[in-house]
């Protein structure tokens, strides 16, 4: 290595005419990282190296400006220490305040007893005194005077804001990074000097427009840091706030003229939306970086579909630069334009995320984590846009900072991840030590509601109310998801409970219901009653009396249902409630049930007591209920087959698929078949019609897994609830897993929430096993999933690999499903069946 840098270092020198640490004539280096994944503002840079006591004379000389060189080197004093001797060396500042900060304190303390405003006003004199203050203080802060290494930078791989950003992105920590040796150029040698951050196209909307930020006389780290907010570097690119101030394209024509040919021959090169950094020296154009830009969802969605118009790239490229997850943010609240518009306007800012959101302020990244944890929804309102805040950032619902422009760093995080953010809002005065901000002649304290409108860069007043975004009218959206259906071969299915969330379902792209938990109808007061009325009966005779209480409105529901998806498969599955979701009852509960069955409170104290269970999820539900009282799995199937025999009878196409569930002997399946197909023949002679239908079973026990050749015989259909899946296989209950996960996390037991993303190497291997054997005895046996997995992208994935047919999933999650599939398809190719 240390050959390959020689040699590339007198490359350098011989195009720039220059020698690195040469008392006459130095050449300037950049040190900066060139990671595999792009971790904006994670990873350090220090500038001007090669600047020493030794070369400053030289540089003056050179440069002719002396007030310019101390400045340089102040800021390498302050980059070093910060990064090679504080993080680097892994010193944790013990008040919280960096070496960096202190120094910055320096400054301040100057320039207030100079009574300055600018950094600019600060002389060559003053700054020369200043560097012997940095200096001082680095010796007394870190124990040592600082060397030149421009190895740090390898280092900041494991600094902690970049740890964090990696768990966050799931970056693998071992990747490591690469590290860019480039000669300095200087945005700040003056007027004829500038730098400025540049997307190919606009990363908040997709408009295939050239749009980024710019600052005169600066260096890089002014605009991307959020110090000095930047100006729109073309005309395209103002806005009603910003069109007093001086594009690029305005003042330096020509250059931007040059700009503009590199930033269209890069993305032609790389065939992607690129983040580039440039800086003007001395009316010179550099090009210091350009890497594939972080964008939005809506902006993902509309720059992979035109870029595929344009012919940039195919289909398949266009679906692939799509991440599911990122389509959430199509489905993003806004804030409602009706409450928008009488609400308090407290103040503007730049619109650095798009979306809308309300919450509580916090000041602090850790009390944005603390509070949000608390299940509150809190804004996290900062003055600068440190990195540091990662972790605040992600668990706020948005971000609003005093400062930075529109590619600072909180803007390019909070864009990553679809956040609602708003940067630059200069009318904020923050006082983070007594956690209150003052604003337009209000005062804000800690805790305080507002709301933010990221499209439009608006802050407004207490919690207004946010509205769904109309996807209908996004024709970039509807383009990708007909291409992702084009390629994917997993169906997608929806688990959906009422009428109106199937019909949601359905909008969104649903091909009919994976799941409808019967249980969940039950939750009604009316109904509630009759429904503990069965549990609690101690005969048949008193069961089927309240049974039957249930049946109309259960044809109601199941009618409903059918109807909402029309001409596609609705999956009902029979009663499965865990017992104690539905007899847990308090003392006037105890009261009305007892009245309401005639029974003293005693003996429905005592019924109820019989009842309790100590695991009740591993106890008397699913087939375990229909089989103890077939009552209930006759009712049930009556009301299903009723209401699909009345729409077929005013010419409505149904599909009911009867399942059974928590089946693990296939004895049990049979048992509740046999009642099914008795009702199913007596509904369609009451009412002299047939329909098609189907009756099969949940697969969600291990048992059912290795047995599932016998249970595929008279099962007609799989589908597997990997929730209790997951839950037998590990031994792990669905409901208390939170005591303990926490802990295999943080120490890599496990690498993520099993109940989450499906545990493909243990209960995936369950699933395919079943699938095997399923189809062994029955070859076209058709296999869904419904656990909560369906609609997890990674588990989707698997998926497709195992040959399910479909996946089913919550409503809001169906378009994510389907884009995701199509990742799948491409990803893995044909399905193997
Ligand atoms: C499952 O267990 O995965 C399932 C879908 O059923 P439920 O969540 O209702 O137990
Ligand atoms: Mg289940």
């Amino acid at each position: 290595l240390e050959k390959d840098v020689d040699d590339a270092v007198a490359k350098v020198e011989k195009i720039m005419g220059a020698k690195f640490g040469d008392e006459k004539n130095p050449l300037l280096f950049s040190v900066r990282s060139g990671a595999r994944s792009s971790m904006p503002g994670m990873m350090e840079t220090v500038l001007n190296v090669g600047l020493t006591s030794k070369t400053i004379p030289g540089m003056i000389n050179q440069t002719n400006n002396e007030r310019f060189v101390y400045d340089a080197y102040r800021r390498l004093i302050a980059m070093y220490s910060d990064v090679v001797m504080e993080k680097a060396a892994g010193i944790e500042p013990a008040d919280g305040h960096g070496i960096r900060e202190q120094l910055e304190h320096e400054l301040e303390k100057m320039k207030k007893a100079r009574g300055f405003n600018f950094d600019t006003e600060l002389t060559a004199k003053d700054l020369k005194e200043l560097i012997e203050i940095y200096k001082a203080k680095v010796k007394s802060v870190l124990g040592k005077s600082f060397p030149d290494d421009p190895k740090a930078v390898f280092q900041s791989w494991m600094g902690k804001r970049a740890i964090s950003y990696r768990r966050i992105e799931n970056i693998p920590d071992d990747w490591g990074t690469a590290v860019n040796v480039q000669t300095m150029v200087f945005g700040n040698m003056g007027d004829d000097s500038a730098t400025g951050v540049a997307f190919t196209r606009n990363p908040a909307t997709g408009e295939n427009v050239f749009y980024g930020e710019w600052l005169p006389n600066a260096q890089g780290e002014d605009v991307v840091a959020g110090i000095r907010t930047p100006n729109p570097i073309n005309k395209a690119g103002k806005t009603e706030d910003t069109t007093h101030l001086t594009s690029l394209e305005e003042s330096m024509p020509e250059l931007y003229k040059q700009l503009d040919d590199i930033q269209n021959k890069l993305e032609r090169h790389y065939k992607d939306m690129q983040d580039i950094e440039f800086t003007i020296q001395k009316g010179r154009l550099w090009m210091l970086q350009t890497r594939v830009g972080k964008r939005n969802g809506p902006a993902a969605v509309a720059m992979a579909v035109e870029m595929c118009q344009e012919k940039l790239i195919d289909k398949k490229t266009a679906i692939m630069r799509v991440k599911p997850s990122q389509l959430d943010e199509l489905l993003h609240p806004m804030v409602d334009p009706e409450a928008e518009k009488k609400a308090k306007e407290l103040a503007k800012g730049l619109p650095a995320g798009p979306g809308g959101a309300n919450g509580m302020i916090v000041f602090t990244a850790d009390d944005a984590e603390s509070w949000a944890k608390q299940g509150k929804t809190v804004i996290l309102v900062r003055n600068e846009t440190s990195p540091e805040d990662v972790h605040g950032m992600h668990a706020a619902a948005a971000i609003l900072t005093a400062k930075g422009g529109m590619t600072s760093h909180a803007a390019l995080v909070a864009r990553g991840w679809g956040k609602c953010c708003i940067v630059g809002c200069s009318a904020l005065q923050i006082d983070s030590a007594k956690k209150q901000l003052s604003v337009n002649g209000e005062l804000l304290k800690e805790g305080d509601w507002i709301s933010l409108n990221g499209t439009r860069g608006r802050v407004y007043k207490g919690k207004l109310g946010l509205v769904e975004p109309d996807l209908e009218r996004n024709k970039y959206y509807k383009q990708l998801m007909t291409w992702a259906d084009e390629v994917r071969e997993l169906g997608i299915r929806t688990n959906a409970d009422r009428p109106e969330d199937a019909a949601q379902a359905r909008a969104f792209g649903a091909e009919g219901i994976g799941l409808c938990r019967t249980e969940h109808m039950f939750f009604d007061p009316e109904r509630i009653m009759a429904m503990r009325e069965m549990i609690v009966a101690e005969n048949e005779t008193n069961r089927r009396k309240a049974v039957m209480k249930l049946l109309p409105f259960q044809r109601k529901d199941f009618y409903g249902i059918l109807k909402a998806m029309e001409g596609l498969p609705v999956t009902i599955r029979l009663l499965d409630p865990p017992l104690h979701e539905f007899v847990n009852l308090d003392a006037k509960q105890i009261k009305e049930l007892s009245k309401d069955l005639g029974i003293s409170e005693e003996k429905l104290k005592a019924r109820v007591e019989s009842l309790h269970e100590l695991n009740p999820m591993l106890g008397h539900r699913g087939c375990r209920l229909g089989i103890a009282y077939p009552e209930i799995t006759e009712m049930q199937a009556r009301a299903i087959f009723e209401a699909a025999a009345d729409l077929t009878k005013e010419g409505v196409k149904v599909y009911p698929e009867v399942m059974v569930p928590l089946t693990g002997i296939f004895t049990e399946f049979e048992n509740q078949k046999a009642i099914i197909d008795r009702m199913v023949q007596e509904v369609m002679k009451e009412k002299n019609v047939k329909f098609k239908y189907l009756v099969g079973t949940m697969i969600e026990i291990p048992r059912a897994c290795v047995t599932a050749n016998e249970i595929a015989k008279t099962a007609e259909f799989f589908s597997f609830g990997t929730n209790d899946l997951t839950q037998t296989t590990f031994g792990f209950s669905r409901d208390d897993i939170g005591g303990f996960l926490p802990y295999y996390l943080v120490h890599n037991i496990l690498p993520n929430d099993p109940f989450q993303s499906l545990d493909q190497n243990g209960v995936g291997q369950l699933v395919e096993m079943g699938v095997k054997r399923g189809r062994s005895v029955r070859p076209d046996l058709k296999i869904g999933i419904c656990g909560e997995h369906g609609g997890d992208p990674d588990s989707i994935d698997f998926c497709h690999r195992a040959g399910l047919n479909y996946v089913s999933c919550s409503p809001f999650r169906v378009p994510i499903a389907r884009l995701a599939a199509a990742h799948a398809a491409i990803q893995n190719g044909p399905q193997k069946k």
